[in-house]
């Protein structure tokens, strides 16, 4: 009945497989290979990519997607059918404009500069890598040639994460997210409402904090029989199918708040991966939607859920008990104003709801600039200060703590980070349709209770795998677009109460 489409699949299949070899790799990677595995380990990967590319590229392919558009013409279009021939159209269309060789020099250079990017920040010394992200970024002005664009070269990037999304869209969002969150942080920052962090200046075990991570993630419904953690630089979720999907976190014993919160975050990528249609796993399907509604799930969980009065009304009284005598003279209350406290800092990952954002708008701009070549890489780390001093009011001490932070450039990622905001805007608005769809969420969230949360996502987001494109998703959930509004609501109840 359904030859043509069959016979597609099973083509598709094959490079899925293949895709999801190479990210069984790429986690070894950065998880437990051996310094000295990198010169290998990046032939390998380039090998593999340009066989994936070659694939999924092929006369073949081509005509075999064609076939397939044929015989499902009449279905309708958010069918199982329909969708799945489309988004292998608008993925065959995208990746056949780029060149083989492009690929391979993509990879084997990324794979290289992970370890430069790892000492230049050890060093503190942007110099290291600035010549190897020349080199990154010229490979990304050559893919953005190929992939074609109408008004910025950025728009042929950003549209790699958050596919359709343009360099104009984010102007306009930030511009506006912008006036309002500015005076915001100002306001917060001018008041006084964050009690004394002594408590926080303490070793933890970081036995303990393991631990308790994991009770969490259970408690999430992580599926560790699908899943597992390990250890990283940089804590990141890989998903090589629906069956397998791992996180990774990283422990220090003075910083218990950042381990926990990244962890959270994890889980939070982890549900959505682990929540994909299992019955079209290897279809084009059976994939997130983008990076940004990839970063609503996360940041929902973290910020909004993990970082709420009533998820600590539940855990603290537990966190006691992993840390016997080292929160015993603190109240609900303060730990919750101390996990949310609003104070300017250098770093991006460790930066509180409201200044986040202000990170992001720093990295797009400069990403911007320097793809159009009007910024030169070796003015990135006075650029990013001078930007740091005017949207947070402070200066970077040194290259590891400003600009040499982030791993996104070292993995020639750039156009990556304007999702990390648009994923805190989507947060919000999902999650004030979920509670308005099930006003019994914020009640559980008090008893460490999640599965109303979950199902709602599951059932509004994670099953339909990448059916719908951005607009369609928010769209179907919300009536709408992706908005400002919402989220400068839930920042403003949730910061003007605790810094009243
Ligand atoms: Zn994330």
């Amino acid at each position: 009945m359904s030859l043509k489409l069959d016979k597609f699949k099973e083509k598709w299949a094959r490079i899925s497989r293949l895709d999801q070899s190479i990210a069984v790799l790429g986690w070894d990677m950065e998880t437990y290979m051996p310094e000295q595995g990198v010169k290998p380990r990046s032939e390998q990967l380039a090998l593999l990519s340009e066989l994936a590319h070659e694939w999924l590229t092929s006369e073949e392919m081509a005509r075999s997607i064609e076939e397939a558009e044929q015989e499902v013409r009449d279905g309708d279009y958010f069918s199982e059918e329909v969708s799945m021939v489309r988004v292998a159209r608008r993925t065959y269309d995208k990746r056949a404009k780029i060149p083989r060789d492009l690929i391979a020099r993509f990879a084997r250079m990324t794979a290289q500069a992970n370890s430069i990017w790892i000492k230049a920040r050890m060093n503190s010394d942007f110099r290291l890598f600035a010549p190897v992200l020349a080199e990154l970024i010229e490979l990304n002005r050559e893919q953005a040639e190929y992939l074609g664009y109408k008004a910025h070269p950025y728009d042929a990037l950003l549209d790699l994460f958050e596919p359709e999304l343009t360099t104009a869209q984010v102007e306009n969002l930030f511009g506006e997210l912008k006036t309002q969150l500015i005076p915001l942080v100002r306001e917060i920052t001018g008041r006084k409402g964050s009690p004394d962090a002594d408590f926080m200046n303490q070793k933890f075990s970081v036995a303990q904090q393991e631990a308790f991570g994991l009770l969490v993630l259970k408690d999430m419904f992580y599926d560790f029989s699908r899943g597992r953690q390990d250890r990283s630089a940089h804590p990141f979720t890989t998903s090589f199918t629906p069956y397998d999907v791992r996180i990774t976190t990283r422990f220090t014993d003075d910083d218990l708040i950042s381990a926990l919160f990244s962890t959270i975050h994890e889980g939070g990528h982890a549900l959505y991966d682990q929540g994909l249609p299992v019955d079209l796993v290897d279809t084009p399907l059976c994939q997130p939607i983008s990076l940004g509604v990839h970063e609503s799930q996360s940041r929902m969980w973290e910020n909004i859920v993990g970082r709420s009065r009533g998820f600590w009304k539940h855990y603290l009284p537990i966190l006691k008990t992993y840390f016997p005598g080292q929160f015993d003279s603190v109240n609900h209350e303060q730990f919750y104003r101390i996990i949310n406290s609003v104070k300017p800092g250098f770093i991006r990952v460790e930066s509180d709801e409201l200044t986040y954002n202000l990170h992001i708008f720093i990295r797009f701009e400069i990403e911007k600039d320097i793809v159009a070549g009007s910024v030169r890489v070796d003015d990135i780390p006075e650029l990013w200060n001078s930007k740091y001093r005017e949207y947070l009011g402070i200066t970077p001490p040194n290259d590891a703590q400003g600009c040499l932070q982030d791993i996104h450039w070292a993995h020639g990622s750039i156009g990556y980070f304007p999702t990390y905001t648009i994923g805190n805007l989507l947060s919000a608005q999902l999650y004030g349709k979920a509670i308005e769809d099930r006003p019994v969420i914020t009640a559980e969230i008090e008893e460490g209770k999640f599965h109303t949360l979950l199902a709602w996502l599951r059932d509004k987001v994670h099953k339909h795998g990448s059916r719908y494109t951005f607009e369609e998703l928010v769209n179907t959930i919300t009536g709408g677009e992706v908005r400002v509004g919402p989220f400068i609501s839930y920042l403003k109840d949730k910061f003007y109460d605790i810094y009243r």
